[in-house]
């Protein structure tokens, strides 16, 4: 299937690899290419710490490290830190360098630093998510950027009330200029809305606050629709599929199960099969679904009771670096990171997507940013696209072949992690993957144990 060995093995060898995207495209991909091809950013996670800095104290360089000593500060940031303004600055220039004109801009979230919510209140989380939409505007001024709002981008953390509040008043001005004014009315309700694509695009937008399903969230513990958004996203797709749209889902915390850690799920379960009920009855409109949160690369498949792909959800990883906390995760940082997708203008399909990314300690080293293309997905797994099939076609191939195993671990962390992914590791990926269920995550980890 055209999988490029040699450059498998130059991967495992060292780092002086071809760049993917210097080498002529798939031939498939060739032909789908007409001129109602479109490209579109998605970011997330650009968690940005205001006051970090290169301190040889290493107890002084970033509040985001906690008490984790941070030795050797670097001037683009550090893997135990959240970012510098100027990495996510450096980002933004990448994407001003590779796509200038991009069709729009999916922003999903978390600008906040992970600090205890004593250090931050209100005011900051709002000061915070206000810069990063001036510096956002301040690059694209003319595009279209749908963003929703990460379960860091609220004081207290995580607790997003189902219903009116402070902070979704004064983000829906914030975010007015790429706003209708009834997705601005909407968004105070519960922070979610929809858009139509710009004009000369057919399809439809969905910005959902899945921080209302997420079980850390105890404002809506016991709830059974919380801020009716999914009546209200049964609505907006019942609609849309009678209009003949097509539509991409974006949100922030993604249901399914984290891939580093066993039986981490972040949706409450009844959560969770709702969310997955929805896209399994409407998915012949939906085209795409994207998240974050996870800060690593990775993606879910949704399949019908038949067993056939239906669904992709995408996870991008983060602009932070940040090495997670999180208990039972080893050694989980990144390398910061950017997003490319390349779509049907019309239909909305998916036909490739490319990751860019800076190897943040030789930035530093350097001390010059340096941003470069990751991989392309159609190249890396000689894939034809991004449809549901292609993906459950990388998946086959990361379940059954040790090197596509190996390849897409070193995604996952963007470059930073490259150790062996072992067999209880390929085990906790690959049934993240393809369970997004609990009962069928479960029965998947318990099968492979
Ligand atoms: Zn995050
Ligand atoms: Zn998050």
């Amino acid at each position: 299937v055209g999988l490029s060995w040699s450059h498998l093995i130059c991967l495992r060898l060292g780092w002086e690899c071809p760049s993917p995207t210097r080498l002529p495209p798939h031939p498939a991909l060739t032909e789908s290419l007409s001129s109602s091809t479109g490209k579109f950013w998605h970011i997330s996670d650009l968690h940005l710490d205001l006051d970090y800095n290169e301190s040889e104290h290493s107890l002084q360089v970033c509040p985001s490290a906690g008490s984790r000593p941070v030795p050797n500060a670097g001037h683009w940031g550090d893997y135990l830190c959240d970012s510098p303004w100027r990495l996510i600055v450096s980002a933004f220039y990448a994407m001003k360098m590779n796509e200038p004109n991009p069709d729009f801009i999916l922003w999903t979230g978390d600008d906040t630093p992970h600090v205890p919510d004593e250090s931050l209140g209100e005011a900051a989380v709002l000061e915070i998510i206000e810069l990063l939409t001036n510096l956002t505007r301040k690059f694209f001024p003319n595009t279209k950027v749908y963003a929703a709002l990460g379960n860091h981008d609220f004081h207290p953390k995580n607790q997003f009330p189902a219903g009116k509040n402070s902070i979704y008043d004064r983000v829906a001005e914030l975010w007015r200029p790429w706003l209708s004014k009834e997705s601005f009315d909407l968004f105070k309700q519960g922070a979610f809305y929809t858009e139509k694509l710009p004009a000369n695009l057919a399809g439809r937008i969905v910005v959902l606050n899945t921080n209302l399903y997420y079980s850390s969230n105890e404002q809506t513990a016991g709830m059974a629709d919380p801020s009716q958004q999914f009546q209200w996203l049964e609505d907006v797709l019942t609609n849309a599929s009678r209009a003949g749209e097509r539509v991409y889902i974006i949100g922030h915390v993604p249901p399914g199960f984290f891939e580093k850690k066993p039986n981490k799920a972040w949706f409450r379960e009844d959560f969770n099969e709702k969310y997955l009920k929805v896209i399994q009855k409407h998915h012949r409109i939906i085209a795409g679904q994207f998240f974050g949160h996870h800060h690593t690369d990775s993606f879910r498949m949704i399949y019908d009771e038949a067993g056939t792909p239906i669904s992709v959800i995408f996870l991008t990883p983060g602009v932070s670096p940040w090495k997670t906390t999180l208990p039972g995760v080893d050694n989980g940082a990144n390398n910061p990171s950017i997003r490319l997708f390349k779509y049907n203008q019309t239909t909305l399909d998916l036909q490739d997507m490319v990751t860019y990314f800076m190897n943040l300690s030789l930035a530093n080293e350097q001390g010059t940013p340096h941003w470069k293309p990751e991989y392309n997905l159609t190249w890396a797994y000689g894939v034809p696209d991004a449809s549901a099939l292609s993906l459950h076609t990388v998946l086959d191939f990361i379940a059954n072949d040790r090197d596509v195993l190996q390849r897409y671990y070193l995604y996952n962390s963007v470059m930073y992690d490259d150790t062996a992914c072992n067999q209880t590791c390929c085990m906790e990926h690959v049934c993240a993957m393809r369970h997004v269920a609990f009962r069928d995550y479960a029965a998947c980890l318990s099968a492979s144990g």
